[in-house]
């Protein structure tokens, strides 16, 4: 009987100190500046490295960029002497491989990055319409 109130009174005392612990780390924190930001609300501060979205002007067409996609995230479409590209925003993992590595330094990327759909063809995207 005695053995099961000492128990009782570990698991009270356990209880007690996590709430205080728990008290403890709420008042240290409710001072200091936030680290989160109130996002949609407030639109966040983007690193000026940040990779978003990508812009295309004066393409050769070479293709090179599709080669070093390690996501298989680019596609072209010839049409006669029409050119287009495509990105899949929902397969690019933005490491900005297309961008280093175009020779004519046609790719750039954006601050843009709510890409967010819940269709999945409609992330697959004419790269041109995707200024930021
Ligand atoms: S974006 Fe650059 S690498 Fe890609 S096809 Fe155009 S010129 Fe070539
Ligand atoms: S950023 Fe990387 S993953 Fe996205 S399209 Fe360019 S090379 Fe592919």
């Amino acid at each position: 009987m005695a053995k099961n109130g000492d128990i009782m009174l570990k698991q009270i005392s356990k209880s007690i100190k996590a709430v205080f612990d728990g008290l403890r780390t709420v008042f240290k924190h409710l001072f200091q500046k936030a680290v989160t930001e109130e996002y949609p609300e407030k639109r966040p501060n983007l690193n000026k490295n940040f990779r978003g979205g990508h812009i295309l002007h004066n393409c050769r067409g070479c293709g090179y960029c599709i080669q070093v996609c390690p996501a298989r995230a680019i596609t072209i479409e010839r049409k006669e002497s029409d050119v287009k590209y495509f990105i899949d925003i929902g397969k690019c993992i933005f490491c900005g491989n297309c961008v280093y590595y175009c020779p004519a330094k046609s790719m750039e990327m954006t601050p843009k990055f709510e890409f967010a759909n819940t269709e999945k063809e409609q992330l697959i995207v004419e790269i041109k319409n995707l200024k930021g």
